[in-house]
């Protein structure tokens, strides 16, 4: 089990290490395992896994098993696995075109395009606080529980899923919007759907 688990982190990060979502050593991935999660370790690059990069911690961020320190962000995983139940696996990157939004302060709240409204309603931006800090993980899990994607002001986004390639796959989706509303900016603004279009997009749900 733990050894499928981490090859699967090992191909998740290379994914999104070709695709420019994970720059150098930023970010961190785990998975929920039972009582323990699998993190990736503190300055790993989660394009150039391998299995030693891996740590088990507990659900106190005890080192279970492992050759190296847990990421330094472990406790803002805990958080997010002990706030939703339904959640088995999270990714922390700094992609740069939610990054450049998150740098500004600004949520994803503009109704524009019905996948990201029928999926995520909107991208909330949680307040800054120091990497690593527990003042970050007070302020980032203020919207645990209403969110899957949350930008962190001035730092990256984090994203959960019921598996690591739902929580991926969010990333990769919500980092084609953020490009998509940025480019928009160039072109006059994106027009925003009316009330009536988002209530017929929910009514898919
Ligand atoms: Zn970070």
């Amino acid at each position: 089990m733990h050894e499928l688990i981490k090859t699967d982190i090992i191909k998740f990060g290379k994914i999104a290490g070709d695709r420019c979502l994970t720059p150098g050593i930023s970010g961190n991935i785990s998975v929920r395992c039972g009582n323990d999660i699998i993190i990736t370790s503190s300055g790993s690059a989660n394009s150039f896994l391998s299995e030693d990069d891996l740590s088990i911690i507990d659900f106190n961020g005890n080192l279970v098993e492992g050759n190296k320190k847990a990421s330094s962000e472990k406790f803002l995983h805990i958080e997010f696995y002990k706030k939703r139940k339904d959640i088995g696996a999270i990714c922390h990157f700094h992609s740069p075109y939610l990054t450049s939004l998150a740098a500004c302060g600004l949520s994803l709240n503009d109704k524009i395009l019905p996948e990201i409204v029928f999926m995520f309603d909107e991208i909330p931006c949680a307040d800054y606080a120091l990497p690593g800090s527990f003042e970050l993980v007070e302020k980032t899990s203020l919207y645990f529980e209403k969110y899957n994607v949350i930008l962190m002001k001035n730092h990256g986004v984090i994203s959960a899923g019921r598996d690591l390639k739902e929580a991926y796959l969010n990333i990769e989706l919500c980092e084609a919007y953020a490009k998509t509303f940025i480019l928009s900016k160039f072109l006059g603004g994106a027009k925003i759907l009316s009330d009536r279009q988002v209530e017929d997009i929910y009514s898919l749900r």
